[in-house]
């Protein structure tokens, strides 16, 4: 072990990361923040919507001066067959004015490095461009972590690991379940150049009001998976990702259902005459509550993605839940540091600090979604395709009077849903995803 000593040593610098290291600066505590990007945020990718509740706790009124793109006024959430769309849209002149219902569209290589730049200036060190190769634990405790750098070990007290979803460290000592197909969504993603004149007036939008539409049902070929367009201020976020599990059941590789889901009627014109300038695809943590491992062990705390704290449900939620738990065990360290305890039954108030916050409380309410979508596959498929079917015949004008065309959709409905399983679906939907 080399004689490089910090009090916290943290592992990456995204969102999980810099917000722990915010916390552990502001008091006054020695904490080391390892990146592997050549600066943070560099390699760091996601669909496009910041969640700030926490954010404007720490940095109040951060959009005053944070490099965000946009503030989301009007959410759609879509389905889609092949030539038709029906959906749910939220406008509101609320999501206006500040906090701006603390959703905004950033883009990750301008945010995250921003967002560190506000830890190192409390006081934290951040060091990238450095890969940690592994832990360094000796009986049973973690002492420190080793990188790829000559003289690379820096021993801590505690190490927080925020390497994100594909978190090898974690899972090659041992510290949280293997990843699989069940529980790993694999999204692809384009960033769309556009002059702002035209977003604007393509999306209905004024000055820095943005929009997000997500895409459910055919858009994403009936999988358990959405599709996406989020409006920055000079290009789009346009992506597309399902479970794993489903890219196999259906023999399709993710690019290939982006470009049909770009190439789809409602889809096209509005990316027409855009510039791809970014192409990237990464994973998304989908572990269910009851799946979790505890996220503290001696010496060491998991935070963010790596810990697999992400909303899974229509809400899509991972930003946020990264920053609270990167809060939590920052705050949870703090106190073991007055106890002068790192042991894991003292880390264990960071987890029980999650516990009672909203964080694990939205998890332990969306626990069994992927589960319930995956055994009830008509919820994304037959479902949402009739749906489309039904309004669209409603209100297709013909000569047909409208009592005839009323008996015609029941006659449908009756035809192709079971009413009892349908109705026990409806009644677990309720329960599992709302
Ligand atoms: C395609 C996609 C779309 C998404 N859309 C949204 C969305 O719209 N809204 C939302 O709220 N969430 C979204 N998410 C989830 C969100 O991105 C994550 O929940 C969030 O980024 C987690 O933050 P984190 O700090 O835990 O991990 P990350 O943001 O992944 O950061 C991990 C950091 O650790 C570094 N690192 C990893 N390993 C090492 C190592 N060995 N040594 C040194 N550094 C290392 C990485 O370079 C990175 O900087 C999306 C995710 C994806 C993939």
């Amino acid at each position: 072990m080399s004689d490089e000593r910090f009090e916290v040593v943290i592992v990456g610098a995204g969102p999980a990361g810099a917000a722990a290291a915010l916390v552990l600066a502001r008091e006054g505590v020695e904490v080391l923040v390892l990146e592997r990007g050549d600066f943070p945020g560099a390699k760091n990718l996601f669909g496009g919507i910041l969640y700030t509740s926490v954010v404007n706790d720490l940095l109040p009124e951060f959009w005053e001066r944070a490099p965000i793109e946009r503030h989301i006024v009007n959410r759609r959430w879509l389905t889609l067959d092949e030539d038709t769309q029906i959906g749910l849209d939220l406008k509101s002149a609320k999501f206006d004015v500040p906090p701006f219902n603390n959703t905004f569209t950033a883009l990750r290589s301008k945010w995250d490095r921003w967002f560190a730049e506000q830890a190192e200036e409390a006081g934290a060190m951040i060091i990238c461009e450095t890969n940690v190769e592994e832990l360094i634990v000796e009986q049973g405790k973690v002492r420190g972590v080793r990188t790829g750098r000559e003289d690379g070990d820096v021993e801590a007290d505690v190490v927080i690991l925020a390497e994100g979803a594909n978190a090898l460290l974690a899972e090659r000592a041992g510290f949280r379940p293997q990843m699989g197909p069940r529980n790993r969504v694999n999204a692809v993603k384009e960033v769309i150049a556009l002059p702002p004149e035209i977003i604007e007036d393509r999306f209905h939008l004024e000055g820095r009001q943005g929009m997000a539409l997500e895409y459910f049902g055919g858009a994403v070929k009936g999988t358990v998976g959405s599709g996406f367009i989020y409006t920055n201020h000079d290009s789009l976020s346009v992506g597309v990702g399902c479970l794993i599990e489903e890219y196999l059941r259906l023999n399709i590789a993710p690019y290939d259902m982006l470009d049909d889901f770009k190439a789809h009627p409602m889809i096209a014109p509005l990316l027409r005459g855009g510039e791809t300038v970014e192409y990237a695809t990464k994973m998304i943590p989908e572990d269910s509550y009851d799946a979790l491992s505890d996220l503290y062990e001696d010496g060491l705390l998991l935070i963010g993605d790596c810990a697999g704290l992400v909303n899974p449900s229509i809400h899509h939620e991972g930003t946020n839940l990264a920053m609270a738990s990167g809060v939590a065990a920052a705050e949870a360290v703090l106190s073991a540091r007055k106890a002068n305890d790192f042991s894991k039954a003292r880390l264990a108030e960071y987890r029980e600090r999650l516990e009672d916050s909203w964080v694990m409380k939205d998890l332990k309410r969306y626990r069994d979604t992927v589960h319930f979508l995956l055994e009830n596959r008509e919820m994304v498929n037959e479902y949402p395709d009739l749906a489309i079917r039904l309004v669209r015949r409603y209100f297709t004008l013909d000569d047909t009077p409208k009592d005839d065309v009323l008996k015609e959709l029941w006659k449908t409905i009756r035809d192709e849903v079971s009413f009892f399983k349908a109705a026990r679906q409806m009644w677990r939907a309720r329960k599992t995803m709302l």
